[in-house]
């Protein structure tokens, strides 16, 4: 028990926050083990249900770092045996929207997973407009500073900020 603890936590150390890790080849496998770890745990702390079909919609949001539109949830729900119907999806969307573990991407219409799960915050998104990549950056990472207290005519309630431009890894291949 005492070992698998600390290898956690040399992986989460091997894994910590690059910002553009979305973007290039990367562990994949480890980076997806590990959110998925941090959901399952929130779910405990915030003593909410974690059904079958949650689980499933969080997944497929983590899968490749690519935002995910409702209908090709329901799709990929439907290829998986859920007999899912439109309502279904959203209300599962919305729940997960609406406990942090799932964003919406304005941009593209989609859905992506939160990159770290739980903690309230306005995030900031890179979206490749090449491979449709998304990465989740914080306030620090991105450079711009946004202050809420601005301005006393208009309360600031949330801010996402959505960032187009192009991945290193498309640059490359753009290159070539
Ligand atoms: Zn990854
Ligand atoms: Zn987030
Ligand atoms: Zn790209």
């Amino acid at each position: 028990m005492f070992k698998r603890k600390i290898s956690s936590i040399m992986k989460k150390k091997q894994t910590s926050p690059n910002i553009s890790k979305n973007f290039m080849d990367h562990d994949h496998e480890l980076c997806f083990e590990s959110a998925l770890k941090d959901f399952k745990q929130h779910f405990i702390e915030k003593e909410l249900k974690l059904t079958p079909l949650r689980l499933k919609v969080f997944q497929l949001l983590l899968k490749d770092h690519r935002p995910l539109g409702a209908y090709q949830i329901l799709d990929l729900l439907r290829k998986d045996g859920f007999s899912s119907t439109p309502p279904i999806a959203y209300r599962v969307l919305d729940f997960l929207i609406e406990h942090g573990f799932v964003h919406k991407i304005k941009k593209l219409n989609a859905f992506v997973a939160c990159s770290h799960p739980g903690n309230s915050h306005s995030p900031t998104f890179m979206i490749c407009r090449k491979c449709e990549k998304v990465a989740e950056i914080n306030e620090k990472e991105s450079g711009l500073k946004f202050n809420k207290e601005t301005s006393s005519e208009f309360k600031i309630e949330e801010a996402i900020i959505e960032l187009i431009g192009i991945c290193k890894n498309c640059t490359k291949i753009e290159v070539i």
